[in-house]
C-alpha cells in the first residue's frame, strides 16, 4: 500500500480553475475523504490522482513515484465510480475478472482473485448474474469487487453511494469502513455528503472553490472549524450564524446583538480580546441550544429570546425552527416536556462553552 501526496496542484479548464493550489498528504492505509459542495473540485482532484485528467501544474506522488506522466493503468490504483460502470453484457464473474484479463493475467490467477473478492463481499451467489439482474446495492458491491481484484496500492471512490436509497447508504457506509479495515488499504473517497465524511474518514479534507479549507480527524474539524465555511458545512442541522458585536464590560466579554447579550466563558478571553468593540459573526450549533427550564428563566443567564416557527418531530429528537428577531435559527432538542406551539415565544439557553466567533471580514475562526 502507499501514501499519496499532492503538491501545489492546479487544474484549469480554460477560464475555470477547478482545483486551486491543492496540497495534501494522505498516509499509507489512511481512509481520506475529500468533501465539499458541488463544484468544489473534489472529483477533478480524484481524477487527477487516477490519471484520468492531466495536471495543469504541481506534482502528484503515489508511493515514492512521481506519477504526473504515468498513464492510469500503470498507477497501481483502482477507482470505483458513482455509476459503477459495469459491463451490461457480462456476468458478475466476468465483470470482476475483466480488468485482469486485459492485463493478461493467467486464468487460474484471475479465478482465484475473483473467488477472494466474492468471499470478502459475500457475493458468490451473484457471480453468474448480469448487472441488470442485481439491485443497486449489489451492483455497488460488484463495482467495489472489481477494484479489490486488482489489489491496488490505492483505492479511489467517487461518490459511490449516491445512487442508493438512504437506508442502503447507511449499510454500505459500514461495509466500506469494514472493508477498509480488512484490506488495510489506502482509500481516497470523494463525497458531498458530510455525514459520509464524518462517519467513514480517518481524516477529512474539506474543499471549497477548488481550495482546501481544513483537514483533520472528523471530530477535531467539527469542534474546531478553521473558518465559517467549515463550521457551516460540517454538522447537521448546520451551525446557526448571527451578526453581533463583541463588547467588553468590567473585564468580561459579551456577545451583543439587537436581541440578546450573552457572556463568553473566561477561557475565551485571551482569544477574543483583540476584537472588543468590533462586529463579529456569532456561531452556535443546534445541539448547543436548549429549551430554557421555567424555573431558571428568571435569571435569563445566557439565554436568547426566540419565536417558534416550525417544529419537526423526529422521534428521539426535535428540530425547532426559530426566529431571534428576524434571524432564522434551528435548535436540536430532546422531546420537549410541553408541546411546542408555532408562534410561541421561547427562551433558549445556549451552551456557551461550545459557541464560536468568526471574523466578519475574513470568516476565520476567532474562537
Ligand atoms: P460534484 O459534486 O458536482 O461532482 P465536484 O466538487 O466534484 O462537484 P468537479 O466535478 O471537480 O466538482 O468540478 C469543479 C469545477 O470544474 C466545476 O466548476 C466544473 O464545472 C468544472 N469542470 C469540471 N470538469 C470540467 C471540464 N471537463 N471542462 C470544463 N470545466 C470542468
Amino acid at each position: 500500500m502507499a501514501r499519496v501526496i499532492l503538491k501545489n496542484i492546479v487544474k484549469r479548464f480554460k477560464s475555470v480553475t477547478a482545483v486551486d493550489d491543492l496540497s495534501i498528504e494522505i498516509q499509507d492505509k489512511e481512509f481520506a475523504v475529500l468533501v465539499g459542495p458541488s463544484g468544489c473540485g473534489k472529483t477533478t482532484a480524484l481524477r487527477m490522482i487516477a490519471g484520468l485528467e492531466s495536471v495543469t501544474s504541481g506534482e502528484i506522488t503515489i508511493g515514492d513515484r512521481l506519477v504526473n506522466d504515468v498513464p492510469p493503468k500503470d498507477r497501481d490504483i483502482a477507482m470505483v465510480f458513482q455509476n459503477y460502470a459495469l459491463y451490461p453484457h457480462m456476468n458478475v464473474r466476468d465483470n470482476l475478472g475483466f480488468g485482469l484479463k486485459m492485463r493478461k493475467f493467467p486464468k487460474p490467477e484471475i479465478d482465484q482473485r475473483v473467488q477472494e473478492a466474492a468471499d470478502i463481499l459475500g457475493i458468490h451467489e451473484l457471480l453468474d448474474r448480469k448487472p441488470k439482474q442485481l439491485s443497486g446495492g449489489q451492483r455497488q458491491r460488484v463495482a467495489v469487487g472489481r477494484a479489490i481484484v486488482r489489489k491496488p496500492d490505492v483505492f479511489l471512490f467517487d461518490e459511490p453511494l449516491s445512487n442508493l436509497d438512504a437506508k442502503l447508504r447507511v449499510a454500505m457506509r459500514a461495509e466500506i469502513s469494514k472493508l477498509h479495515r480488512r484490506l488495510g488499504a489506502t482509500i481516497i473517497y470523494v463525497t458531498h455528503d458530510q455525514v459520509e465524511a464524518m462517519t467513514m474518514a480517518s481524516r477529512i479534507f474539506i474543499m471549497q472553490n477548488g481550495a482546501l479549507q481544513q483537514s483533520g480527524v472528523p471530530l477535531h474539524v467539527y469542534k474546531q472549524p478553521a473558518n465559517r465555511f467549515v463550521a457551516g458545512f460540517i454538522g447537521s442541522p448546520a451551525m446557526n450564524f448571527m451578526p453581533a458585536t463583541l463588547v467588553e464590560e468590567q473585564g468580561a466579554y459579551y456577545v451583543h446583538s439587537n436581541h440578546f447579550k450573552v457572556r463568553l466563558p473566561d477561557a475565551f478571553y485571551p482569544g477574543v480580546k483583540a476584537y472588543a468593540g468590533r462586529p463579529v459573526i456569532f456561531g452556535v450549533r443546534p445541539e448547543d441550544m436548549a429549551e430554557q427550564q421555567r424555573e431558571l428563566s428568571e435569571t435569563r443567564a445566557n439565554t436568547i429570546p426566540t419565536r417558534v416557527e416550525v417544529v419537526e418531530t423526529l422521534g428521539a429528537e426535535t428540530f425547532v425552527h426559530l426566529t431571534c428577531g428576524s434571524h432564522p435559527m434551528v435548535a436540536r432538542v430532546t422531546v420537549p416536556d410541553r408541546p411546542l406551539i408555532v408562534g410561541q415565544e421561547l427562551e433558549i439557553a445556549l451552551n456557551m462553552s461550545n459557541v464560536h466567533l468568526f471574523d466578519k471580514d475574513t470568516s476565520r475562526t476567532i474562537v
